[in-house]
């Protein structure tokens, strides 16, 4: 029972031009449906790369993607919306969450466009709110939250459709480090409480210790760190 397998991934940027970069050569992981992985590597060693195939925005020049037990490595971009909108739930560095809304309504609105009705997406966005901690700030804009609060609300957002698999590129990484360790064990907290599976890219190597295994991306290869 698996939510993610990457299947020997090759991924090159200007292929046959004398700026040609080889990011990923044989790029392999399984993650078994639970499981909390952390991807560490250095800038530029290729983590959006991998992160942008597995979450179906990039496609790889070879090898295969399969999603929540779909094989998606063909598939069509209506297919892979489909895949992402439901299976597929993100969190990047910088919250992006829509100024204009509430926090609230920052997690109703994905549920809503994916047919949830409204009463129960907002006692679904409420639990998610009260489990970060912050049940008192529903009603504000982002402009109103702390940088840790903006956060806090994305990642309830990325959760707020049941995804099999949350992917995260340096989600603490525009934090101070207090705030980061005060966001991250919301994250985890939040992740556990849902038995969500996750990939986490971080630069922060004692958050990575705190998952269940840590892979480096080390030559466009992925070896176990841990
Ligand atoms: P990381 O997220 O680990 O910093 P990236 O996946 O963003 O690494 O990038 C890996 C390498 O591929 C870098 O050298 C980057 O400059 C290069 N790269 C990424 N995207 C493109 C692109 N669209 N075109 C050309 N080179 C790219
Ligand atoms: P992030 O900054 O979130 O890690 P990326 O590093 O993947 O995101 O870069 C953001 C965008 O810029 C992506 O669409 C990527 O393809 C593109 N990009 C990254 N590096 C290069 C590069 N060296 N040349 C051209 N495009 C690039």
């Amino acid at each position: 029972n698996e939510v993610l397998r990457l299947d020997r991934l090759e991924k090159g940027y200007n292929r046959g031009k004398a700026n040609e970069i080889i990011v990923l050569r044989g790029a392999s992981l399984v993650i078994p449906r639970g499981q909390v992985v952390a991807l560490v590597a250095p800038s530029g060693a290729g983590k959006s790369t991998l992160l942008h195939i597995a979450g179906l925005l990039d496609t790889p020049d070879s090898g295969r993607v399969i999603v929540n037990g779909q094989d998606l490595t063909g598939a069509k971009d209506a297919a892979r919306t489909v895949a992402r909108r439901e299976a597929l739930g993100f969190v990047y560095q910088f919250h992006h969450l829509l100024p204009e809304f509430t926090a609230l309504e920052n997690i109703v609105l994905p549920q809503l466009a994916n047919g949830t009705a409204r009463k129960a997406a907002e006692a679904r966005a409420q639990e998610l709110l009260a489990r970060v901690g912050l049940a008192a700030r529903a009603g504000h804009r982002p402009s109103a939250l702390s940088g840790g609060e903006q956060q806090r609300v994305a990642f309830c957002r990325a959760l707020a459709n049941r995804p099999a698999l949350l992917l995260a590129d340096e989600p603490t990484g525009n934090l101070d480090p207090t705030t980061s360790e005060t966001v991250f064990s919301a994250l985890m907290e939040l992740v556990r409480a849902t038995g969500l599976s996750a990939l986490i890219a971080t630069h922060n190597l004692e958050l990575a210790a705190r998952m269940d295994r840590v892979l480096r991306l080390s030559d466009g290869q992925l070896v176990e760190a841990k």
